[in-house]
């Protein structure tokens, strides 16, 4: 068993009380331990952040400072986070190693980002200015497919922007978020940043808590509905990313072999487990057997192992539901008719590896195109009418990112904006996820968005100051 790490509460290590397991997904056993936060526990830590806010609120420069600072001690410590990451999440270790580099990317865009004053009149007969006031505390709550990247799409803005943050990261990963709670210690006043773990019913208890001003939630849109009810109450703030069924849709002119790797890694990348990955292909008659040949081969040589191994290019499943999920939904389709042209069926070894699968011969209607199914599985559409694969692309409640593929850039950009998403993308998937865009979700698929100035200012009520002139 590995050292439990200690929730960050105040700027200090709080003593653990109690404990709960956290498996290795490469091999479905216990490997650690991380702190059972209690409802005491989780008073301390909001009236510690209420308290800092109170001064972290007023020096725009002295946060800017943190931010630089808090971003070179977790460039320093990509060697002890990037290892902790992959044995609770699964993924290979290079692509920990990037999760933390985009994360100090992350903190150094908001440390560096200029927020020009809002003044709408400034005359003879008056002044008028718009500003953004910081709410107070954030509670924040993370899912576990990218655990340190999406805490810090919270972390950078909120506290930027002069808040300060109980973070809670999913029971499955609390380790990485731990340890970083640990290390911004030494750069962060204490209060600024604290971190809590526990099991589900501890962010019900956090979105319910009186002290938060605002809910940022990263999960599923079920739990989202949850955390919106309760936010309620007392009118909190709240920001929604949450789940997603995101369409690619190939048109005729397009070439398989050209657009099969980005298509593919847009699915694959980290097993599936990615709210914005491709997760249905609508692809035309014409092109529909090369598209479905030319993506099942690259799932077929695909290096899939344990996240330490070298060269492995996708891990295991994050935890034991999810992997029955994905099973259960590749099994219905395939007893509905549908044909595995690659994968299809679990790896035969411990932990919670899936073979990469591509499934054909499969129509809207299946649930594995209707649901979201977060893994490392495919379905590939035939259709015939391109307005009618737009409108079964738009069906359903999400609408978090979508693609269209073709040579045809302008063809490809008028279709694209024609697919009802907070992003889309011509000829590659997922290429807005920057610092400086905005990433949210249509219908159901979120609420607000994250990163940004647009992300920054989700974290503020705005205030008008007025005055008239001297007369
Ligand atoms: P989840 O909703 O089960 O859990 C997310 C977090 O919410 C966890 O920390 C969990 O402990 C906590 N939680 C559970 N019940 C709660 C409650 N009643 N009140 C408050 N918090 C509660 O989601 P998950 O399985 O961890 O993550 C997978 C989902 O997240 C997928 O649907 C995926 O699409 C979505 N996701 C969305 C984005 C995005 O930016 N839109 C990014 C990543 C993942």
């Amino acid at each position: 068993m590995h050292r439990i790490p200690q929730m960050t509460v105040g700027g200090s290590a709080l003593p653990t009380t109690a404990a709960f397991d956290v498996i290795d997904p490469a091999t479905g056993e216990p490997f650690a331990q991380a702190p059972d936060c209690t409802p005491d526990q989780l008073d301390r830590a909001m009236t510690a952040a209420a308290e800092a806010f109170r001064t972290w609120r007023r020096d725009d420069d002295a946060r800017r400072d943190c931010l630089r600072k808090a971003a070179d001690a977790l460039e320093g410590a990509v060697d002890t986070l990037a290892p902790l990451l992959t044995a609770e999440q699964g993924k290979p270790l290079k692509d920990a190693r990037e999760e933390v580099g985009n994360s100090v990317a992350w903190l150094r865009y908001y440390a560096d980002l200029d927020l020009p004053r809002e003044i709408v009149q400034d005359d003879e007969r008056g002044y008028a200015e718009v500003l953004h006031r910081p709410l107070g505390v954030v509670a924040a709550i993370t899912p576990w497919n990218y655990p340190l990247i999406l805490a810090m799409w919270k972390i950078a803005p909120a506290l930027r922007a002069g808040n300060t943050m109980v973070l809670k990261p999913s029971p499955h990963t609390p380790l990485a978020t731990l340890a970083l709670g640990e290390l911004f210690q030494q750069v962060l006043p204490p209060g600024v940043l604290n971190v809590v773990s526990g099991r589900d019913p501890l962010g019900a208890l956090m979105t319910a808590h009186p002290v938060p001003r605002k809910i940022s939630f990263t999960g599923s849109t079920a739990t989202g509905r949850q955390v919106a009810r309760s936010a309620a109450d007392d009118i909190k703030r709240l920001t929604l990313e949450l789940g997603g069924n995101d369409p690619a849709v190939v048109l005729d002119d397009a070439d398989p072999q050209e657009i099969a790797d980005l298509l593919f890694w847009g699915a694959f990348t980290n097993n599936g487990q990615l709210c914005l990955a491709v997760k249905r292909v609508y692809a035309p008659e014409s092109l529909y057997d090369d598209l479905v040949e030319a993506l099942a081969e690259r799932a077929r040589t695909v290096r899939v192992d344990t996240g330490t191994a070298e060269g492995a290019l996708l891990g295991p499943l994050n935890n034991r539901a999810q992997f029955d999920r994905v099973s259960e939904l590749v099994a219905d389709a395939l007893h509905h008719g549908a044909t595995a042209a690659a994968g299809g069926a679990p790896l035969d070894r411990p932990g919670y590896f899936y073979a990469p699968t591509i499934l054909s011969g499969l129509s809207d209607g299946t649930r594995i195109v209707d649901e979201e199914q977060f893994g490392p599985a495919l379905p590939v559409i035939a259709y015939r009418d391109l307005d009618d694969a737009v409108e079964r692309a738009n069906s359903g409640d999400h609408g978090l990112t979508a693609s269209v593929w073709s040579p045809d850039l302008d063809r490809a950009a008028e279709v694209a904006t024609r697919l009802d998403a907070g992003q889309v993308a011509v000829n590659v998937h997922g290429l807005g996820v920057r610092p400086d865009l905005p990433f949210g979700g249509h219908k159901q698929s979120g609420l607000g968005v994250e990163n940004g100035t647009w992300g920054l200012h989700g974290y503020t009520d705005l205030q008008v100051l007025t005055r008239l002139a001297k007369s």
